[in-house]
């Protein structure tokens, strides 16, 4: 190639213009006070909100307060070799975490590095942990059923794909195995799942990741932990982590179901870091925008619009009661953010009644109209038997001489508290829930004793699939109860009740 001494020329100059000395700027500070997590710093002037500072032995911080002439930083990580003085470097970087399929099927701290020794995550994407929520014009409607494969939610309390459904409950009623089996089920359903786990004990947290592997659903499902040993910071950054891994697959047109475990425990940890920066305390102590930090995440749970892409966040967050008070302040909180709640009643759990659901004061605001038409061709006569057999249960310990549709009303609602009953880890799919709720409302189980119920479905549920799989097919296929499956499911179950009655002796 033969160039000319002007062109030679120009580009000398272009190099000359263009040179830089390379000198590695970086803005260094010192901390000036260390304690429980929290460092103030000197000397970053620049520093943004939110971003990660480095402390010595590579521990990040993360910059929460932005004053005159400090800074206060927490630290996400061990803060024991900190010390007045050290020196603070900024990285220019807004926290953030990797994002992406290399994450599923793994178990990452809240700032996605990998805790269980399956090596490194591979990912060369990352995202902000904090983002604005899509407004409404990027949004469009819940439409699609979400199915936790539990038949009291689906049946009662739909929720739909983008939808926000609250799990409150006091202490040990079931709310993580709500979350874990509505995980379970989206097996094959082309939903990915994250699990995020705030404040939980190490051995809860590996307990879910087993039964997970076990079931086969960690194949579609991230796991975001940050146990009660971790520093609170972690505590309070995890569900943001793991939103923002959602949101990464919403993006792309995916569906994605996200399960906060739970966000009381991201409040109080809000709670005693924001005290440590000394942010004036609120009510009950927590800082004046604890309503803010759990909106700003629950927002972020969409369905977008077709041209976005139309994919989609659920959002399951749980939040722990004290003696059931649903009032206190941040159960109130979080029932306004969300589009309904889930609440379980340590009276039923006890009574054996499980999964424990308070059908009368659960709703679904959205996810109604996203319910398939089989399910709700059932679903209505069952809330009026519940609501029916609530009203006279409580009088009907007194009296012994009922009249006869009372007696009747009873007898349907204690039979349909019996198919309401499921175990864990046992998701049900749509026809298998339609059918056996099917038979409930329709009194054909009315002559069975209520303590055959349980075993009545069970056979039933597995004759209906080893010898008329083909009804269950159709009602799968056809996502309603037509006149031509409905006459063949009713032939069905009396052929199978004559059997069933003749197994267990009953005229
Ligand atoms: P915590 O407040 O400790 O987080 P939790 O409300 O999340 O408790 P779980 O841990 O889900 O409750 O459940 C408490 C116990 O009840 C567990 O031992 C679990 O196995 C059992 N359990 C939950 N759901 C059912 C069910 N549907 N049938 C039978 N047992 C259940
Ligand atoms: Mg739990």
């Amino acid at each position: 190639m033969n160039l000319r001494p002007e062109e030679i020329s120009s580009i000398i100059r272009q190099q000359i213009e263009k040179f830089e000395t390379a000198v590695e700027v970086t803005d260094v500070g010192t901390v000036i006070q260390i304690g429980d997590g929290v460092a103030r710093v000197y000397g970053l002037e620049e520093c943004m909100y939110s971003e990660l500072l480095e402390f010595p032995e590579g521990v990040l911080g993360m910059a929460l307060n932005l004053e005159e002439d400090n800074i206060g930083v927490v630290i996400l990580g061990p803060y024991r070799h900190i010390r007045e003085g050290s020196v603070v470097k900024r990285t220019g970087r807004i926290a953030s975490v990797p994002v992406g399929d290399g994450l599923i099927g793994r178990v990452v701290n809240p700032v996605g590095q990998p805790i269980d020794g399956k090596g490194p995550i591979k990912s060369d994407k990352f995202r902000p942990i904090e983002k604005i929520a899509y407004g409404v014009i990027f949004r469009g409607p819940v439409n699609t059923p979400l199915q936790t494969g539990i038949k009291s939610i689906d049946a009662m309390i739909p929720i739909g794909r983008g939808q926000r459904e609250l799990i409150l409950g006091d202490r040990q009623t079931g709310k993580t195995a709500i979350g874990v089996d509505a995980i379970i089920n989206q097996k094959g359903q082309d939903c990915i799942c994250v699990y995020v786990a705030i404040g939980q004990k190490n051995s809860t947290v590996a307990n879910v990741v087993q039964r997970l592997t076990d079931e086969g659903a960690m194949d579609h499902t991230i796991v975001v932990s940050a146990t009660a040993s971790d520093p609170s910071p972690l505590l309070y950054i995890a569900p943001f982590a793991g939103c923002a891994m959602a949101e990464e697959f919403m993006e792309q047109g995916k569906d994605v179901l996200i399960v906060y475990d739970d966000l009381t425990k991201q409040a109080a940890a809000y709670r005693e870091l924001s005290l440590l920066l000394r942010r004036p305390p609120g009510r009950e102590a927590y800082p004046g925008d604890v309503f803010n930090l759990h909106s700003r995440l629950l927002e972020r749970s969409a369905k977008l619009s077709k041209d976005m892409g139309g994919g989609s966040i659920t959002a399951l967050p749980v939040i722990e009661t004290q003696q059931g008070d649903v009032s206190a302040y941040i159960p109130t909180n979080v029932i306004s953010i969300t589009d309904g709640q889930i609440i379980l009643e340590p009276d039923l759990f006890y009574a054996g009644q499980r999964p424990a659901v308070n059908v009368g004061l659960s709703v679904s605001r959205v996810g109604g109209k996203a319910q398939r038409k089989a399910m709700r061709q059932v679903a209505g006569q069952l809330r009026l038997s519940l609501a029916q057999y609530n009203e006279l249960a409580a009088f009907a310990q007194f009296g012994s001489d009922l009249d006869k549709a009372t007696r009747a009303k009873l007898t349907r609602g204690e039979r349909m508290l019996e198919i309401l009953k499921q175990g864990q880890f046992v998701p049900m799919s749509l026809e298998d829930q339609v059918m056996i709720i099917y038979v409930g409302v329709n009194g054909l189980v009315d002559d069975i004793p209520v303590d055959l119920i349980r075993d009545f479905e069970v056979d039933f549920l597995k004759y209906m699939k080893a010898e008329k799989a083909a009804v269950g097919e159709d009602i799968k296929a056809s996502l309603e109860i037509t006149a031509a499956n409905e006459a063949k499911l009713k032939e069905a179950i009396e052929e199978f009740k004559k059997r069933f009655k003749s197994q267990h002796g009953i005229s």
